[in-house]
C-alpha cells in the first residue's frame, strides 16, 4: 500500500499542513528540507521546503532550481493543496525509484531542485479558515470592506493588501486599483508603496537568493494559465511561448492571451518574477472558472484539481533543466537574460 502524508479528501486544516510539512521532512530527511524565509504580518513563519537530490548528483552549486508557490490569495486554498500533496509525492516515487505515470521522478530531480512555498499568505488563510476575530490585526480589519459574503471571501494579507498587486515590476505607479479598492479591504488593495508587505519581501529574497530558472505560482480559478505579460515577453526570446505551448497540449490550462496594459497586469509575483529575475514566471489559474470569487467546495479538491494538475510540477521540472541548458549554450541569444 501507497503510504502518503497529505490527506485532501476534505478542508487541509491550518495545523495540519505545518504538520504534515514536519512529517514530510523528518519522513524524507535525506531529500527534502525546510526553512523559515521571513515571517508575515502577524509574525507567522513563511516556509520553504526544498527537494533537493545534491547529496548524491555530483550536481555542483549552479544546478537549476524551480520554484511553486501556493496560497498568495487567502482564500484560493486548492493552491495550498496542490503543493502540499506535490511534496508528499515526488518524495514518495523518488524514494521508490519509481515513475509517476509518464514522469521519471528520480531523473527530474536529479537534475532540478524544486523548491515549494505552500503558503505564501499564512495570516490571510487563518482569516478565511477562523474569521477575522481570530486575528490579532482584528480592531484593524475588522473596518475593512469584505469583497464577497463573509471572511471565506478574504484574498489579501493581515493588512488588507493583495500581496499579487504589491511587487515593484516598475509598473507601481501606474497600476491601477479599481474604486472602492484603494484602500486596505480584502481583495485588490495594492498597498501604500510596492514591497511594502513582509510576504512581499520574503518571496523577493527567497527568489533572489536562489538559482531559480523558473516559477509557478497557483491561483483559482479558470482552468488557464498566464504565461507572458507584454513589458517582458521579448526578453524570452521564445522560450515561455515554447513551453506554454508543450503545457497547454498536455494540460486542460488554457493559454491566454498575452497580458498587454501594466496599469491592469502590473506587480504580480509573476510579472515581478520575469522582470527582475529574467526567467519565465507561469500563474496557473486551477479549477473551473467560478463567478464573483466564490471557492468550489475543498472536498472537490481531488476531482477538480489532483487528477488534472499533479504531473505540474514534473512537467516545469523538466522544463526547467531544458531551458537552463539553452540558455547556457547559447549565451548571445539570449543575452536579455543575463542577470
Ligand atoms: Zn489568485
Amino acid at each position: 500500500m501507497k503510504n502518503y502524508i497529505v490527506n485532501t479528501d476534505n478542508t487541509y486544516l491550518f495545523n495540519n499542513i505545518y504538520k504534515d510539512m514536519d512529517i514530510l521532512c523528518d519522513k524524507y530527511n535525506d531529500l527534502l528540507s525546510k526553512k523559515i524565509i521571513g515571517k508575515s504580518v502577524e509574525g507567522r513563519n513563511i516556509f520553504a521546503l526544498k527537494i533537493s537530490t545534491n547529496k548524491n548528483s555530483g550536481y555542483t552549486d549552479n544546478k537549476p532550481a524551480l520554484l511553486l508557490v501556493g496560497g498568495i490569495h487567502a482564500r484560493e486554498d486548492f493552491s495550498v493543496m496542490l503543493v502540499m500533496k506535490m511534496i508528499d509525492y515526488y518524495c514518495y516515487y523518488y524514494n521508490e525509484e519509481d515513475d509517476l505515470d509518464e514522469y521519471n521522478v528520480k531523473k527530474i530531480l536529479d537534475n532540478c531542485d524544486i523548491h515549494f512555498i505552500p503558503v505564501a499568505n499564512p495570516d490571510g488563510l487563518y482569516i478565511v479558515r477562523y474569521g477575522l476575530e481570530a486575528s490579532s490585526n482584528y480592531s484593524v480589519l475588522k473596518e475593512m470592506k469584505i469583497w464577497g459574503e463573509d471572511h471565506t471571501f478574504w484574498k489579501a494579507n493581515a493588512n488588507g493588501v493583495d500581496l499579487n498587486k504589491n511587487f515593484d515590476d516598475g509598473n507601481w505607479d501606474i497600476r491601477l486599483c479599481i474604486p472602492g479598492t484603494d484602500v486596505p479591504c480584502s481583495d485588490r488593495f495594492k498597498g501604500f508603496k510596492p514591497n511594502s508587505e513582509p510576504e512581499t519581501i520574503a518571496l523577493i529574497n527567497y527568489c533572489k537568493s536562489n538559482n531559480f530558472y523558473m516559477m509557478i505560482s497557483y491561483h483559482c480559478s479558470g482552468n488557464c494559465t498566464f504565461w507572458a505579460d507584454s513589458g517582458t515577453h521579448n526578453l524570452f526570446n521564445g522560450l515561455d511561448e515554447k513551453i506554454i505551448d508543450e503545457f497547454s497540449s498536455k494540460f486542460i490550462y488554457r493559454k491566454t492571451k498575452i497580458s498587454q496594459d501594466p496599469a491592469i497586469y502590473g506587480c504580480g509575483f509573476e510579472n515581478w518574477f520575469r522582470k527582475r529575475i529574467k526567467r519565465p514566471a507561469f500563474c496557473i489559474e486551477l479549477s473551473p472558472y467560478v463567478e464573483g470569487g466564490r471557492q468550489h467546495p475543498d472536498s472537490m479538491f481531488n476531482e477538480l484539481v489532483w487528477k488534472y494538475a499533479k504531473h505540474t510540477g514534473l512537467f516545469f521540472g523538466e522544463k526547467t533543466v531544458e531551458i537552463y541548458n539553452e540558455i547556457n549554450n547559447d549565451i548571445e541569444k539570449y543575452a536579455a537574460l543575463t542577470k
